[in-house]
C-alpha cells in the first residue's frame, strides 16, 4: 500500500518550488527533473519552477532540463517548496531563502543522516534514491515516458548501474516498470553513467596515478587542485566516477577523494566496501550521506583532512 502521495501535498497549493542539493548529481537532477515533469503533465493548474546550479551536459537530453533555473535572483513566496535528495539545509545553497520563506515544505530523501529538514518529510534511508522514493508517491499509470526517463536516471545513478548494496528487489521492480514506459534505459546508462570525454578520462587517470595507499592498502586517497581545474578547464561535475574507480581497487576498504574548493578548502567524497560506516565520519565532520558513499567539507591541509578521517577510520576498525 502507497503510505504518502504527493496529490496529498498539493491541495490549495498554486504555486510550488523545488530544488535539489549543490552540485547535482544524477540521482539529485534525475528526482528533481522526474517530480517536476509530473507536476508540469499532472497539476496544469499548479505553476512550477525548478532551481538547480548547473548540471551536466548530459543530462540535458532530460525533458524541461532547459527549464531550470541556476539564480536565487528573483525574491519569491511559494505555497509549497520541496527538497529532492537534499540531506541538509546546508546543502540547498542560494535557494535556501525560498525553503526559508515558503507557506509549506515538504523533504523527500534517502540519507541516513537527515533527521527531517522541513514541514513534511517524506524520507526512506533504505531506498537506493530519492528518484526511487519519488517513484512510491506518485500514481504509478500518470508516470509517462518523459518522468520516466529522468527516475531511470537517478535511480541508476545511486546504484552505480544497480550494483551498490542499496539496490533492492524494489528498486528492480521499480526500474522495470519504468523500462515498460518504452525509454531508451541502455542509452541513458551509457550516454550518462559510462560515457567520459576526453579531459574527464584525463582527470581521472591523474587523479588515480597519483592517489596514494595506507593502511597496508586498506584505505586509498587522492586529491584535484585547483590549478588542475584551471589546465584541463574543468568543473566539479567532471570528478564523477572517480572515487567509484578508486573504491574498486583491490584490498581497499575505504576511499577517500578530496577536491579543492578554495585556499585550505575541501569537498571530500568517502566510499566503503562493507566494514567502514562512513556515514558515521562524514556525520563527526558535518556532513552526510549513507553508509557506503558520504561526504563533507574540510578546512586544513590535506595531511591534516587525512590524518583527522584515518582517526575515525581507525576507531571503527578498533570497534570490531
Ligand atoms: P559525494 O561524495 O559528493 O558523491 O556524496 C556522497 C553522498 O554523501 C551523497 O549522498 C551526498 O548527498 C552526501 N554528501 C556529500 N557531501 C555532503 C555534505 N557536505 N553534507 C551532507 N551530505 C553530503
Ligand atoms: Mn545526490
Ligand atoms: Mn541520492
Amino acid at each position: 500500500m502507497q503510505e504518502y502521495n504527493i496529490k496529498n501535498y498539493l491541495e490549495n497549493v498554486k504555486t510550488v518550488g523545488m530544488c535539489g542539493h549543490i552540485h547535482p548529481d544524477g540521482d539529485c537532477v534525475g528526482s528533481c527533473l522526474g517530480l517536476y515533469t509530473y507536476l508540469k503533465h499532472n497539476f496544469s493548474e499548479i505553476s512550477v519552477d525548478l532551481y538547480l546550479q548547473p548540471i551536466a551536459d548530459s543530462f540535458h537530453f532530460l525533458k524541461y532540463s532547459d527549464e531550470i533555473i541556476h539564480t536565487a535572483d528573483e525574491d519569491k513566496e511559494y505555497d509549497l517548496f520541496i527538497t529532492l535528495d537534499v540531506s541538509a539545509d546546508d546543502r540547498l545553497g542560494d535557494f535556501v531563502k525560498y525553503f526559508q520563506t515558503a507557506k509549506n515544505t515538504l523533504c523527500i530523501d534517502h540519507h541516513i543522516s537527515n533527521l527531517g529538514i522541513a514541514k513534511n518529510n517524506i524520507i526512506y534511508p533504505d531506498y537506493s534514491s530519492a528518484s526511487e522514493v519519488v517513484y512510491t508517491i506518485l500514481d504509478e499509470d500518470k508516470v509517462d515516458y518523459d518522468t520516466a526517463n529522468a527516475l531511470y536516471l537517478g535511480i541508476v545513478h545511486d546504484t552505480g548501474v544497480f550494483k551498490y548494496p542499496n539496490t533492492s528487489r524494489q528498486t528492480m521492480e521499480i526500474a522495470g516498470k519504468l523500462i515498460a514506459k518504452g525509454i531508451p534505459f541502455n542509452e541513458i546508462i551509457d550516454n550518462t553513467f559510462y560515457e567520459k570525454t576526453y579531459v574527464q578520462n584525463q582527470i581521472l587517470g591523474r587523479t588515480l596515478m597519483e592517489s596514494v595507499l595506507f593502511y597496508d592498502g586498506m584505505c586509498i586517497f587522492s586529491v584535484v587542485r585547483r590549478e588542475e581545474f584551471e589546465f584541463y578547464n574543468i568543473t566539479t561535475n567532471d570528478l564523477d566516477g572517480i572515487v567509484e574507480q578508486m573504491r574498486v581497487t583491490k584490498g581497499v576498504e575505504c576511499a577517500i577523494f578530496l577536491y579543492e574548493t578554495a585556499e585550505l578548502e575541501y569537498k571530500v567524497s568517502l566510499r566503503s566496501k562493507k566494514n567502514i560506516d562512513v556515514s558515521k565520519i562524514a556525520s563527526y565532520f558535518g556532513g552526510g550521506g549513507h553508509m557506503r558513499a558520504a561526504g563533507f567539507n574540510a578546512k586544513g591541509t590535506v595531511y591534516d583532512v587525512i590524518n583527522n578521517i584515518s582517526e575515525q577510520i581507525e576507531l571503527q576498525l578498533k570497534e570490531e
